[in-house]
C-alpha cells in the first residue's frame, strides 16, 4: 500500500472541497482519499510525501501516434519552425544531420504542419533547394504527415518520374504528385509517405525508441493513458514487451489502423491471430479500428461543404463508400471494437453521420463510434445536429487551434473563419469534449503537454500570436476535465479512470503549485514533478526519472 500526500487534491468530476490532501493506493487502484492528519492510520504503507504539491488525475491523451513520434524522432532531423525560420536554416539543419548517416542512406527532415506558412519565404523548400543539400543521397522533408518534399535522388528511388501515376488511395488519403505548369515534377507529394521506402529501425532500436519516446513525450508531461493510433504490429508488441517488463509508463488503448497496421477489416476483427499480447487489459489493450474518411486541410483534401480558395470545384473527397462503412461497423460491433474515423471536413462528418444514422446509430459504451477532428472547424451547427442524431463522440484537438487555427481561412476563405474550435458553445450544448494531441510527424514541440492543450482552450492564441474567438475560452476546470474525465469517457473508461476516486485506477500527477491560482501562461509550461501510472511511480523528479538513470 502507498499513501501519496500533498497540500490539496483536485479530484475532477466532484466539487472542489479541498478536504483531501492524500490518496491511498493499493496495487493499481485508489482505495480512498484522506486528510493529512489521518496518515497515521496507514502505518505499514509506503509514504510518498510531496509536501505542498497539488495532486491531480493523470492526463489522458485520447488520440496520439506515439509509435510514429518515437520512430521518427529516432533518426530524423528536426527542421521545425520557429527554430528553422528560413529555407537556408532548413538546408543547414539537413546538412548538419547528414554527418551521422551512411553513404546512400535516406536523409529525412521533419518540419511542422503548415510549414509553408511558418517559414519566412511563406513557401515550402523546393526540389532544387533540397538538391543543393545533396544530389547523391535521397532526401525527404516532411511538412507534417500529409505533404513531403523530395529531392531528385529520392524521386528516382521512389520510382516517381514524369509519367508516374499515383495509386488511388494510401492509408492517409488520396496520393498526389504535384507538377508545375509544364507537367514537370516539383518534388512535392501528398499523402504518399506510407508508400516511400523510408528507413525504419530494427526491432531492438524500435523498443528503445518507444521506451525513451513515451517517457520524453508523454510521461514527462503527466500523460498516463494514451489512445494510440497504432502504426505497426511490431510497435504494439514492443509496447506489450515493455509492459511485461514493468517498463511501460502509460496505459495504451490501441486503435488498429486499417489498411495500415493490419491489412483488412477481417484481420482487425481477428487481431488475436496477428498480434501477440500477454499483459492485462488495464495496461494495454486493442481498443478499436482507425479509418480515414478524408485527408487534411493543408493538403486541401479534407472533405468540406465549400471549395478550396483558388480551386473552384475542389472540395476534398471521401475515401470509402457506405458499403465499406456498414461492413466495418458491423464487424467491429461484433468484436466489441470501437471505430475512430478521421473526418476533418464538415462534409465528411455530415456524410458519416448520415450513414451511421441509417445503420442504426454509433453504438454504446466502449464501442461507441468516435469522429476524429470533429469540433475543430464547425462552420454550421447543422453538422453538430448530425453528430447528435448519429450518437457519435466528437474528438477535437485543442492544440490545433495554435498550430493552424488561423490558417483555415487561407484554404477555405470566409468559410474557414466560422466555428473554429467552438468549445464553449459545444459544452453549453451538453457535449462532452476530450482533449488530445494527435501528435504525429511534425507536431509542435509542446503538442504532447496537456497543460499546453489546456492553455490553448483557455487562451485561444494561435501560432502567430493572434487570438481566435475568445468568447469560446474555457475555464481551467472545464479544460482540465476535457483532458481527464471526459477524455476517459471517449475511451468508454470513465468509471475506471480520469478522476481521483476510490476504486479508480491510480493514475496521479503532482505539480508544485495550485494551477487554479495560476495565469494561463503559467499553466502553459507547467510540468508535473511526480507521475504515477497504474499505481507505479513512473516519474519522480525528487529522485531519478523512471527507466532513465
Ligand atoms: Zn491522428
Amino acid at each position: 500500500m502507498k499513501v501519496i500526500l500533498g497540500k490539496n487534491v483536485i479530484p475532477v468530476g466532484q466539487a472542489y472541497s479541498d478536504q483531501w490532501q492524500g490518496v491511498v493506493v493499493d496495487g493499481h487502484r485508489i482505495i480512498r482519499m484522506i486528510r493529512r492528519e489521518d496518515v497515521g492510520a496507514f502505518d505499514g504503507a509506503e509514504l510518498i510525501d510531496l509536501g505542498d504539491a497539488t495532486i491531480l488525475p493523470g492526463f489522458i491523451d485520447v488520440h496520439a501516434h506515439s509509435e510514429v513520434v518515437c520512430r521518427t524522432s529516432y533518426k530524423t532531423i528536426d527542421c521545425r519552425a520557429p527554430e528553422c525560420g528560413t529555407v537556408s536554416d532548413v538546408q543547414d539543419a539537413l546538412r548538419a544531420g547528414e554527418g551521422d548517416l551512411e553513404k546512400g542512406e535516406w536523409l529525412v527532415g521533419q518540419a511542422n504542419l503548415f510549414f509553408d506558412r511558418k517559414l519566412a519565404e511563406r513557401r515550402l523548400p523546393t526540389l532544387a533547394e533540397l538538391d543543393q543539400v545533396s544530389k547523391d543521397r535521397p532526401i525527404a522533408l516532411r511538412a507534417g504527415g500529409h505533404i513531403t518534399v523530395l529531392n531528385t535522388k529520392a524521386l528516382e528511388i521512389a520510382g516517381i518520374d514524369r509519367n508516374f501515376r499515383p495509386p488511388e488511395h494510401s492509408v492517409t488519403g488520396t496520393p498526389e504528385v504535384i507538377r508545375d505548369e509544364n507537367g514537370e515534377l516539383t518534388g512535392v507529394i501528398k499523402e504518399m509517405d506510407s508508400l516511400l521506402p523510408l528507413p525504419s529501425p530494427d526491432s531492438r532500436q524500435l523498443k528503445d525508441a518507444i521506451k525513451e519516446g513515451l517517457q520524453k513525450y508523454f510521461t514527462d508531461y503527466g500523460v498516463t493513458t494514451i489512445g494510440e493510433i497504432s502504426e505497426t504490429v511490431a510497435g504494439i508488441e514492443c509496447m506489450n514487451d515493455l509492459a511485461e517488463a514493468g517498463e511501460l509508463p502509460a496505459s495504451m488503448r490501441i486503435y488498429l489502423w486499417s489498411p495500415g497496421t493490419l491489412e483488412s477489416l477481417e484481420r482487425v476483427k481477428n487481431w488475436r491471430d496477428h498480434i501477440r499480447l500477454t499483459v492485462p487489459e488495464w495496461q494495454l489493450r486493442i481498443q478499436g479500428l482507425k479509418l480515414f474518411s478524408d485527408g487534411g486541410f493543408s493538403a486541401k483534401s479534407a472533405a468540406v461543404n465549400c471549395c478550396y480558395v483558388g480551386h473552384p470545384g475542389r472540395s476534398g473527397s471521401i475515401a470509402f463508400d457506405k458499403y465499406f462503412l456498414r461492413r466495418a461497423f458491423m464487424m467491429m460491433q461484433e468484436s466489441g471494437l470501437q471505430i475512430a474515423v478521421h473526418a476533418n471536413g464538415d462534409r465528411a462528418q455530415d456524410w458519416l453521420c448520415d450513414m451511421v444514422h441509417k445503420i442504426g446509430g454509433a453504438g454504446t459504451g466502449r464501442s461507441r463510434m468516435r469522429i476524429e477532428h470533429a469540433g475543430n472547424l464547425l462552420p454550421s451547427s447543422r453538422t453538430a445536429d448530425k453528430w447528435a442524431r448519429a450518437g457519435i463522440i466528437p474528438v477535437p484537438q485543442p492544440v490545433f487551434l495554435y498550430t493552424f487555427g488561423e490558417y483555415f481561412s487561407d484554404y477555405l476563405g470566409e468559410y474557414g473563419t466560422r466555428g473554429r474550435f467552438p468549445f464553449k458553445t459545444l459544452l453549453k450544448q451538453g457535449w462532452r469534449l476530450s482533449g488530445s494531441s494527435d501528435v504525429w510527424i511534425g507536431s509542435e514541440r509542446e503538442a504532447t503537454n496537456p497543460f499546453f492543450s489546456i492553455w490553448c482552450c483557455m487562451k485561444r492564441q494561435a501560432y502567430s500570436g493572434i487570438y481566435i474567438d475568445t468568447d469560446e475560452s474555457l475555464s481551467f476546470e472545464e479544460a482540465l476535465r476535457m483532458h481527464t474525465l471526459d477524455a476517459a469517457a471517449a475511451l468508454g473508461e470513465e468509471d475506471d479512470r480520469g478522476s481521483i476516486a476510490a476504486g479508480k485506477v491510480a493514475d496521479l500527477i503532482a505539480v508544485k503549485d495550485d494551477p487554479r491560482t495560476m495565469t494561463p501562461d503559467e499553466i502553459r509550461t507547467l510540468k508535473p514533478f511526480f507521475v504515477m501510472s497504474n499505481g507505479m511511480t513512473v516519474k519522480d523528479d525528487r529522485k531519478t526519472s523512471f527507466g532513465v538513470n
